[in-house]
């Protein structure tokens, strides 16, 4: 039956792929991987073999017409399995285009989840406000970047940016600046990986800890900011607080 899966795929250890991910794509029709060399790699790992499925590459580069292909196989009555390097296609990565594009054509849209990067820092991160926003990546030149920053600097929730090794040192200078040296954050690097890291320190100590070794500056990052601190003073006084209680007694 035509369909649409959106299958999450490991960020790093090829184990975690759920069963029911490894289930369909050994009987999709059609594989859309945004490399399709580095899916192979993952298919051949777990046993998948590909005879009978066709591959085909969809990127940031030709996502537009990757889709219109795709929507031509649904049309067909083939069902197409969307996969990108690494984690849950669409988050970060491409695949939204080609999801809207599916659902206007009535097509259904199946997902198979797993994992992402944000998510899995977020759970080992030991952060306990339960509210976060998901930011991804952040502008890659110093200017845009501190406006970006200085529009999030407020919001009392976990803030949660990717960043690509080459910019992590001046990404954490700009969050000094716009934060404050003593504001909180996590650094999860290298998730499910050999050098899994995953440091909490102040955005000055994270400076120090970054400079202190260049294997602190490889890899992959997810930075996980804590949220601004809001007082948490009532703004109603204890008498005030009485009469509300015995007004809302009377209350039918
Ligand atoms: N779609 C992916 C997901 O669901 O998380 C994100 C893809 S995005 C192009 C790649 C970025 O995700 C990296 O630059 C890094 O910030 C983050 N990332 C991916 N894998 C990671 C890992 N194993 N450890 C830490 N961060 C990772």
């Amino acid at each position: 039956k035509s369909a649409l899966y959106v299958v999450a795929t490991p960020i790093g250890n090829l184990n975690d792929i759920s069963l029911r991910a490894i289930q369909i794509l050994g009987h999709v029709d059609v594989i859309a991987a945004e490399h399709v060399q580095n899916s192979m790699h993952l298919l051949s790992h777990h046993g998948i073999t590909v005879k009978n499925t066709q591959l085909i590459a969809l990127h940031q580069h030709n996502e537009k017409n990757a889709a219109d292909k795709i929507i031509t196989f649904l049309t067909a009555g083939k069902s197409v399995a969307l996969l990108s390097d690494a984690g849950t296609p669409a988050i970060s990565d491409p695949g939204a285009l080609l999801v809207q594009r599916v659902l206007e054509h009535n097509f259904t849209v199946i997902p198979i989840p797993g994992p992402n990067a944000a998510v899995c820092a977020l759970s080992a991160a030991g952060i306990a406000n339960p509210h976060f926003l998901f930011y991804g990546f952040l502008p890659a030149k110093s200017g845009l970047r501190r406006r970006a920053l200085t529009e999030l600097a407020a919001f009392p929730y976990t803030l949660i940016f990717y960043e690509a090794p080459h910019r992590i040192v001046e990404c954490l200078a700009d969050m000094v600046v716009i934060f404050g040296p003593q504001r909180k954050l996590v650094i999860a690097r290298e998730l499910t990986k050999l050098f899994e890291t995953i440091h909490t320190c102040t955005l000055e100590e994270a400076t120090i800890w970054i400079d202190a070794d260049s294997h602190h500056q490889k890899g992959e990052f997810v930075l996980l900011v804590h949220g601004t601190q809001i007082e948490k003073k009532s703004r109603i006084s204890e008498q005030t607080q009485n009469t509300l209680n015995v007004l809302l007694n009377e209350l039918p």
